[in-house]
C-alpha cells in the first residue's frame, strides 16, 4: 500500500483534465498497488482541471483514493494571487514548490547558464531563504521537492545541512509535510528530494513525509520508489502523511 501525491498528467502544456488523460496513470499506480494518487498539475495550467472527470474515475477505480492536488509555485509577493487560485477548485492538498528566484527558472534546463551568475553558497542562501518565506506563508500542506535547487549538480563547498537548518526547523513548528519526490533520481543531480542527510534531520525534527515521483508521463507513476521506501525506512520513517480536503492523516510507508 503506498502513495503517489505528485502527478502531472498535463505535464508543461496547457490542456483539459478528461478521463482518458488520467486514466494511464490510474492504470500505472494500479500496477504498482498504490492506494492513493494525488494529480498535482502546476498552478499555469489550472484552468484545464476539473472536478467532473475526478469524479468520474472514482466510479471507474473505486479501489484508488483519488486526490485532486495542485502544485503552486511560490515566490515571495504571490501570496494573495495563491490565495485566490486555492479557492478555485475544492484541492485535496497544495504542493508550494520553488521553480524560480526572482524570475530566474533554475531548474529548467533552457536558463541553465544563469548558474554562472552566482556564487553557489549565495544561491543556495538566496533558495533557502525563499523557502523559509513559503513556509511561514501558511499557504500549503506539502513542501514540494525541498533541495531542488541542487537539480543540475551545484552544490556549495561543506555541508548542505547548515543551508536548510532554519527552514527544517522553521517546518518543524508547522503542520507542513515534506516531500520526498524521487524524480531528483532522474535528474543531473541523481539524488533524491531532499538528500539523505536532509531527511534524517527531518525525522530528528519529527517532521511528517509523503511520497511523490513528479511523474511527467504514466511511465513515472511510482518510479524508484521501492528506494525512496528503503531509504525513509532507514531513515526511523515508518509512515506516511495523505492528505483530505486539506486535513492530513497518517497512514503506513
Ligand atoms: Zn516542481
Ligand atoms: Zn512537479
Amino acid at each position: 500500500m503506498s502513495i503517489d501525491y505528485h502527478l502531472h498528467p498535463l505535464g508543461h502544456k496547457a490542456g483539459r483534465y478528461t478521463k482518458e488523460l488520467l486514466m494511464p496513470f490510474l492504470d500505472e499506480a494500479q500496477v504498482h498497488g498504490l492506494r492513493e494518487v494525488g494529480f498535482a498539475d502546476h498552478d499555469d495550467f489550472v484552468e484545464g482541471i476539473n472536478m467532473e472527470s475526478i469524479l468520474s474515475l472514482k466510479t471507474l477505480y473505486p479501489d484508488m483514493d483519488i486526490k485532486l492536488g495542485l502544485e503552486v509555485s511560490y515566490r515571495p509577493g504571490r501570496e494573495e494571487e495563491i490565495k485566490r487560485i486555492a479557492g478555485m477548485l475544492p484541492f485535496d492538498f497544495l504542493i508550494g514548490s520553488i521553480h524560480d528566484l526572482k524570475g530566474w527558472m533554475f531548474d529548467h534546463p533552457d536558463f541553465r547558464s544563469g548558474y554562472s551568475n552566482w556564487d553557489i553558497s549565495d544561491l543556495y542562501g538566496e533558495y533557502y531563504s525563499s523557502l523559509g518565506q513559503l513556509v511561514t506563508s501558511g499557504l500549503f500542506d506539502i513542501v514540494g521537492h525541498l533541495d531542488v535547487i541542487k537539480v543540475f549538480g551545484y552544490r556549495p563547498q561543506g555541508e548542505l545541512l547548515p543551508f536548510a537548518e532554519q527552514v527544517l526547523q522553521s517546518i518543524s513548528r508547522t503542520d507542513l509535510i515534506v516531500e520526498v519526490n524521487t524524480a531528483g533520481l532522474r535528474k543531473p543531480c541523481a539524488e533524491i528530494y531532499p538528500a539523505e542527510e536532509l531527511l534524517v534531520r527531518c525525522f530528528e525534527l519529527n517532521i511528517p513525509v509523503t511520497l511523490g515521483s513528479d511523474a511527467h508521463t504514466a511511465g513515472d507513476v511510482a518510479r524508484d520508489f521501492a528506494y525512496a521506501k528503503e531509504l525513509l525506512y532507514r531513515t526511523g520513517y515508518r509512515r506516511l502523511k495523505g492528505v483530505t480536503k486539506r486535513q492530513s492523516y497518517s497512514v503506513l510507508l
